[in-house]
């Protein structure tokens, strides 16, 4: 099947290899060094446009680093839309927004260009195994058609409702990871002040009815080592918790844990810069406490 692929992030880069080595694909990167390389690793194709990139494929992927970034990418003269055929399904994996995505749907549908939403869970680690769980939102026979594909990198596929609903359980997903971080971070300088070694804390935390991703990989592997490597923006995580209270505020809930959530991921944001990775937001707790959770 000839493919299309726009975004080679740190999460688009693994997904679009294993695309690379199951069907003819084409990649389209803003930074245009990125996709040359990558086509050089790959053997794979490179279109000079975005508009280029849709006109050749019957399934074009975005993984970009929001919804405002995927509606961008559609305008202009050389932009997506310009390039997409009738019958074409995109298949959006950047973790974006519910509203946006059903517009960009209804602009696409017009065309005869089917949208599904498919952020994707597990992190780099999981893209690379091709262990992915995406949660697609989609009309019926789009879902079908998206999963024959999507199968090449995740290990799980869930239709999880109509265009949007991916994107809103993203959202609330990665708020509940960045509320496990944080709950760590807080309890855990609490107890090494408290005068219980970093280590002995998580050690317990793990064998207790406490623990969670965060506890058990994210902070161990990443804090306690003073690792601290890159492979999810604490900025994208904020963005994603911002998506979350979107989705919280057209439920009408007040929902005041997951406030307060947001509200630290942007002051970390600010203190630590763009650049800083998710887990690097337990620095927050650290330095309020004048501690640090080393191993
Ligand atoms: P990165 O920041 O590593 O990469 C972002 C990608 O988007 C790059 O290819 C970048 O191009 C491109 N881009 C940025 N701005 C624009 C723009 N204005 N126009 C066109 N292209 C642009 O992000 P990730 O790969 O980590 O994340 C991508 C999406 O996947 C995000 O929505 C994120 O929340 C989600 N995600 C990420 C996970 C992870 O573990 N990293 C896990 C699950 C979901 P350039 O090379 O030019 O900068």
């Amino acid at each position: 099947m000839r493919i299309g692929f726009a975004g080679l992030g740190a999460i688009g880069r693994p997904m679009a290899a294993r695309l690379a080595a199951n069907h003819d694909l084409t990649v389209w990167n803003r930074t245009g060094s990125v996709a040359e390389a990558f086509a050089a690793t790959h053997g794979v194709a490179v279109a000079p446009t975005p508009r280029e990139l849709a006109e050749g494929s019957e399934v074009l992927f975005t993984c970009l680093p929001s919804s405002r970034e995927v509606v961008a990418l559609l305008d202009g003269p050389d932009g997506l839309e310009a390039g997409l055929q009738p019958g074409t399904l995109v298949i959006d994996c950047t973790s974006g927004d519910p509203e946006r995505s059903r517009q960009i749907a209804g602009r696409l549908r017009e065309r005869g260009v089917a949208l599904v939403d498919a952020p994707v869970s597990g992190g780099v680690v999981g893209a690379e195994a091709g262990t992915l769980t995406a949660m697609v939102g989609a009309e019926g026979e789009d879902f079908d058609r998206a999963r024959g594909v999507l199968e090449v990198f995740c290990g799980t596929i869930l239709h999880v409702g109509p265009i949007g609903a991916g994107h809103a359980l993203k959202a609330v997903s990665n708020a509940i990871l960045a509320s496990n971080i944080i709950a760590v971070a807080e309890g855990m300088t609490a107890a090494v002040k408290a005068g219980v070694p970093a280590a002995t804390a998580l050690e317990v935390l793990n064998a207790s009815n406490a623990r969670s991703f965060a506890s058990m990989e994210l902070v161990p592997q990443r804090a306690l080592t003073r690792a601290w490597p890159k492979t999810f923006k604490l900025a994208l995580l904020d963005k994603d918790v911002k998506n979350a209270l979107a989705v919280i505020d057209d439920a009408g809930l007040e929902a005041r844990l997951l406030r307060t959530v947001s509200a630290l991921l942007s002051e970390a944001r600010a203190v630590l810069g763009e650049e800083a990775d998710h887990v690097e937001v337990v620095k927050l707790a650290e330095q309020e406490a004048g501690v640090e959770l080393r191993g």
